[in-house]
């Protein structure tokens, strides 16, 4: 007999949708070896239409146009708002989303991109598959997310709960769990000293991470070069993502601290773990990982609209700081590097948000409904 299948439907539009479906995977091959079929599709690049094909390349854009898409997040974000929405497009997406339906069967379809949510519902006729919805954005939750006909939405946060309640979902229907993250960030750790010789960084100095996100979004070159002219006492280890400008701009300058530069690395839980204070753009993934690092965190900017919450989440609840403006950044860099009391608090703050075994449990919730649609077959029609 078939395994049952899980077909994750996600977006590389940033890069944290991508890691939450890789974790959740991750998590159910550990937790159920051998039991599932999983399957991940870029629903915009493989089945969207011209020119919403397109969205993971156009995305990176938005955040040089921040007001644009704050413009289009809230003016969007309402239920009532999303049908109209999806009511002008569903002529134009209809046939190439149930074309996705009819190649990829599988007992529970899971979706980690708010933008899946409404029209792979509609599209959906004599299916007998559940729908899962696995929100990755922190607190402030566009309405996309919510579908009253999904089976299961599992949030991160008790705000997200909240919004979803406000959307109109049954309480019955949402879980809260956490943000789904790797497991290496959950295993044991090599000794801080040995990642920092591996790496050939310097041992026995503050070690700055700066993080420009999966598409390697936020002004990067500008902290950096202002980190560097501050001459605060510590190493700066830069990871630029996949933003190959700003790596090649910033190997050509002549730094005054000890520093190193990367593209996308694929080792993060490592530097996590072997840097004393993270500084990144407020992306739900890094952050969550930062939690579990017990990571203080300096937020430097946000996609308006979901990563909005992100950013008061971290400084309500004492784990970091928003320092939009350099001198910000340089002052609150230097009030921890002086005063490491003050960093261990919020780092054993930030300790206390994180949710390492969220992955896992998500896994098992997903599994229980692989069994229910095997157990109860239903069918959908539209
Ligand atoms: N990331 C990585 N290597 C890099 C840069 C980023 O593995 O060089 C990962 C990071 O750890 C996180 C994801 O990319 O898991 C970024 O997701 P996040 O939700 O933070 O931001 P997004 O890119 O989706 O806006």
């Amino acid at each position: 007999m078939p395994k049952p299948k899980i077909l994750f439907l996600f977006s590389d539009t940033g890069g944290g949708h991508r890691s939450a479906a890789e974790a959740i995977m991750e998590a159910l091959e550990l937790e159920f070896p051998g039991r599932f079929q999983t399957e991940m599709l870029d629903i915009f690049r493989e089945y969207a239409p011209l020119p919403f094909n397109y969205a993971p390349d156009i995305y990176p854009r938005f955040s040089k146009l921040p007001r644009m898409w704050e413009w289009t997040y809230t003016v969007s974000d309402g239920k009532r708002r999303m049908r109209v929405f999806y009511n002008f497009l569903w002529p134009y997406l209809r046939r190439s989303l149930r074309q996705l339906l009819n190649e990829h069967p599988a007992e529970v379809i899971v979706s980690v991109h708010s933008l899946v949510n409404t029209p792979i519902m509609r599209a959906r006729v004599n299916t007998n598959s559940r729908f899962v919805t696995v929100v990755t954005d922190l607190v402030s939750t566009h309405a996309a997310w919510y579908h009253s006909g999904a089976d299961l939405v599992i949030v991160p946060t008790e705000l997200a709960r909240e919004k979803a309640l406000k959307s109109g979902l049954p309480d019955e229907k949402i879980m809260v769990i956490g943000q789904p993250v790797a497991e290496r960030y959950i295993q044991p750790m090599p000794d801080v000293n040995e990642i920092r010789i591996k790496n050939d960084w310097q041992l026995n100095i503050p070690t700055v991470l700066l993080v420009g996100g999966g598409e390697g979004m936020g002004n990067l070159e500008h902290f950096a070069i202002e980190i560097n002219n501050a001459g605060l006492k510590c190493q700066l280890i830069i990871i630029a993502g996949r933003n190959e400008k700003a790596r090649l701009m910033l190997e050509q300058v002549n730094w005054k601290i000890p520093i190193k530069i990367y593209g996308f690395v694929k080792n993060m839980p490592e530097f996590m773990h072997a840097a004393d204070i993270l500084i990144t753009k407020a992306g739900p993934g890094t952050i969550s990982e930062a939690f579990i690092a017990s990571l203080p965190v300096i937020l430097f900017s946000k996609m308006p609209g979901q990563e909005s919450g992100n950013v008061d989440y971290v400084v309500n609840h004492g784990a970091g700081a928003w320092a939009p403006e350099a001198e910000i950044m340089i002052a609150q860099l230097r009030q921890w590097l002086e005063d490491p009391s003050k960093m261990q608090l919020v780092s054993k703050n930030a300790s206390m948000l994180a949710k390492p075994m969220a992955s896992r449990q998500i896994a098992r919730a997903i599994a229980a409904q692989v069994k229910l649609s095997m157990d109860n077959p239903k069918k959908i029609s539209v």
